[in-house]
């Protein structure tokens, strides 16, 4: 088949099913992977003859988003803050929310007093390693460690980590059921974090039915999914160990569900972290909740 055949069936079938604007991205995207031609390139070459094999990886790709299956699993990587991310099933495909998150994080990081090279970092529920990896990139002095419940997510974020050539301490453990002091017994003891940052699962199984099928059906459910009857229970997890591993003057940063930006708010006001904002991303929507630990006596009578 010529690459304007195929363009054009990928036009046709995948037209019920996603906006021009997708499908052209599908179109660009697959194209590019396999043959490294540019849009402009694609135009030029319209009329060139594909080798068998390649009509036949196209179909396949075809065939996979009319079950709608996620590009970026497709492909197997994505993009994320500009850096390349592998994905696969078992980790969910990062977000622009969470490269805002990112985005904020490094901003109050210069616009702190702390030296960055001294920085500790911890990110809880790391998936694909994304937040870690762009924190590590952007402040390669840090020491920064991740962890993840899921084996086989680590794998795909260890990978991730190692193609973008950052060191990160990276741990397996299960934050609800296992202590995370005794999960992160491996790192340097007694270092206090000056970062701790989390987007844990926090879309509640009630809202799967309004989800699209891309997401529902393709992404890793408990990555997603908390009970309807305990939306915050990572969050409540998290900040407890926060308020203990914080230094004095750490931050804590959680990506939130959009409904739930007062809740959070209550919660870390309740566990008395100091200066609580949630901020709205893009889209206008609650997604942002930062607290700092406030010092304690004990820190003052240790001049920490
Ligand atoms: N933002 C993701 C979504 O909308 C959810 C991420 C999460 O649960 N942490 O599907």
């Amino acid at each position: 088949m010529k690459i304007k055949e195929v363009i054009q069936q990928f036009r046709d079938e995948l037209n019920p099913l996603y906006s021009s604007e997708e499908i052209e991205n599908f179109i660009f995207f697959s194209m590019h992977e396999y043959l490294g031609f540019s849009r402009r390139h694609l135009q030029l070459k319209s009329n060139q003859l594909l080798e068998k094999k390649e009509t036949e990886r196209f179909k396949i790709i075809l065939s996979e988003l009319k079950n709608h299956k996620p590009i970026q699993y497709i492909l197997g990587h994505t993009e994320f803050y500009g850096y390349k991310i592998r994905v696969n099933e078992q980790v969910l495909i990062p977000r622009p929310e969470t490269e805002e998150l990112v985005e904020f994080i490094l901003q109050e990081i210069s616009g702190g007093g702390k030296e960055k090279d001294k920085l500790n970092l911890l990110d809880i529920c790391t998936g694909s390693g994304c937040i870690a990896i762009a924190l590590k990139k952007n402040l390669p002095g840090a020491t920064v460690s991740a962890l993840d419940i899921s084996d086989e997510a680590l794998i795909v974020a260890k990978t991730n980590s190692i193609l973008n050539h950052t060191l990160i301490n990276f741990l397996q453990g299960d934050i609800l059921h296992t202590h995370l002091k005794s999960i992160l017994l491996p790192l340097e003891k007694g270092k206090a974090f000056d970062i701790i940052v989390s987007n844990p699962p926090y879309v509640l199984h009630s809202e799967k039915e309004k989800m699209s099928r891309n997401v529902v059906d393709y992404e890793p459910h408990s990555a997603l999914f908390v009970k309807d009857e305990d939306p915050l229970v990572f969050y409540k997890v998290i900040a407890d160990f926060a308020l203990e591993h914080l230094s004095a003057e750490g931050k804590l940063y959680f990506e939130i569900n959009e409904k739930m930006g007062s809740e959070v708010k209550k919660l870390l006001q309740e566990k008395e972290f100091g200066h609580v904002e949630i901020k709205k991303d893009m889209s206008g929507k609650d997604r942002i909740a930062v607290g700092k630990r406030q010092s304690t006596k004990a820190d003052l009578s240790f001049g920490g």
